[in-house]
């Protein structure tokens, strides 16, 4: 079989679609695979850090994403006896990015923003129904085996990108391992149209509260709100699922408030996993596929991105003939070490942060803000920039 001239992306969620959109403003054509038969509704991500929306306004996607999402310049810790433990406007990094602030937004409108955009562009080619199977690497390509309605298609490329999620089946075709654990709690997070901006005033877009017994995030997106409970090992999947479950939950959020309307429930098992490699020849697995943790500090779609941008700009050169192919080394290299280094550490520490009664992080945070060169430190690694500086330093 000849080599189709191609790169191909196996998934097309926001990491799948990102890569895309990236190659094709780049030159080089792409076929996206997707198992689904429709992009995910699933309401998943819903944070967009200021150096992704950097990203994806050179993809001229950000303005869009923004128009229908909510600006959050602010975020905040709080207990649920004494109110906010610390808060932090990431206008104090206005002179490093273009975007100082987070984006609120499900991840479901940026993948349709992006496919929206890609459509119509000759080099632009999505493929509903087709999960990938099998990966066959040959001298100057790949070629894959695509399952679709029962049957077998083959496709080629000279290079695939699996961004086929957390179960990846590029992953597995390559065996490789994807280390780590999973969390004994699972993560429920349930959604209301209720505004507890009515009936707790200083609260931010985004804020977290601390508490040993049943820590929560309160995260605004437009019309909902998204609160995030851990769910105990004893506490069965049909319990949390339960509408009187929810409502116990969100009632003790707010003592004397009862009856919410619940728009969603989902549970999710969480793990912390990294693959031992991002790379295998001529396949790289970014995103999900290449590690997972879990969602609080919203850094594993924005990780994902960043994964996708820095492999897709080094394969664009590559493409070209500007860069050997040697330096496509350097995306597992950089982005495999930030992954350890930070995305792991930082969101790990962010739930014993939570976990705790608040009173040693409470006070570290109020050092952090009375200290502008400790403020802007720590904003640029709760923005992920100090990741991206740090994957420049790798070389
Ligand atoms: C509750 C929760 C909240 C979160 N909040 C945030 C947040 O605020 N910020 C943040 O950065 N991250 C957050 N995350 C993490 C974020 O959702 C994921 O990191 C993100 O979805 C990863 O994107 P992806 O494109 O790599 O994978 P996915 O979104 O999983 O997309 C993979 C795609 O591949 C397709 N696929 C699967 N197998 C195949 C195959 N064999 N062939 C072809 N296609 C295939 C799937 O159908 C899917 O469309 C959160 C996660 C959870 C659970």
């Amino acid at each position: 079989m000849a080599i189709d001239e191609r790169v191909l992306i196996a998934g097309a969620g926001p990491v799948g679609l990102v890569a895309a959109a990236n190659l094709v403003r780049g030159g080089v054509p792409v076929t996206v695979l997707e198992a689904g038969a429709d992009l995910s509704t699933e309401s998943r991500a819903s944070t967009f850090h200021p150096p992704t929306l950097d990203m994806l306004d050179q993809l001229g996607a950000a303005r869009a994403l923004i128009a229908q999402g909510l600006i959050a310049p602010r975020f905040q810790y709080r207990t649920k006896q004494d109110g906010v433990l610390g808060q932090f406007d990431f206008a104090a990094i206005a002179d490093l990015t273009r975007h100082p602030y987070r984006v609120q937004c499900e991840q479901s409108k940026l993948t349709r923003i992006l496919h929206q955009q890609l459509r119509g562009t000759a080099q632009y080619e999505l493929q509903f129904d087709a999960e990938v199977r099998e990966v066959t690497q040959r001298g100057t390509g790949v070629e894959v085996a695509i399952a679709r309605k029962g049957k077998t298609e083959r496709r080629s490329g000279r290079w695939l990108i699996g961004a086929d999620g957390a179960r990846s089946d590029v992953r597995r075709a390559l065996g490789i391992e994807f280390p780590g654990f999973t969390w004994q709690e699972r993560f429920l997070v349930v959604s209301t149209p209720f505004d507890f901006r009515t009936v707790i005033p200083d609260l931010d877009a985004v804020s977290y509260v601390t508490d040993p017994e049943r820590w929560h995030f309160l995260l605004q997106i437009p019309g909902l709100c998204r609160v995030m409970f851990p769910i105990r090992p004893e506490e069965t999947d049909e319990l949390a699922l339960s509408g009187e479950f929810a409502q116990s939950l969100l009632a003790a959020v707010i003592p004397g408030i009862s009856n919410y309307e619940v728009a969603h429930a989902t549970l999710y098992k969480v793990h912390q996993r990294v693959a031992k490699t991002f790379q295998r020849g001529r396949v790289f697995l970014a995103g999900d596929a290449a590690h997972i943790n879990n969602p609080l500090g919203g850094m594993g779609m924005n990780g994902g991105i960043h994964d996708a941008i820095n492999l897709t700009s080094r394969l664009i050169e590559v493409w070209r003939g500007t860069k050997p192919e040697a330096e496509l080394e350097r995306y597992d290299r950089q982005r495999r070490a930030v992954t350890l280094e930070y995305i792991e550490q930082q969101s790990i520490q962010n739930k014993r942060n939570l976990e705790s009664d608040g009173a040693e992080f409470g006070r570290r945070l109020k050092e952090i803000a009375a200290d502008k060169t400790r403020t802007h430190d720590y904003l640029l690694r709760v923005s992920m920039i100090a990741s991206l500086r740090r994957a420049q330093e790798l070389g």
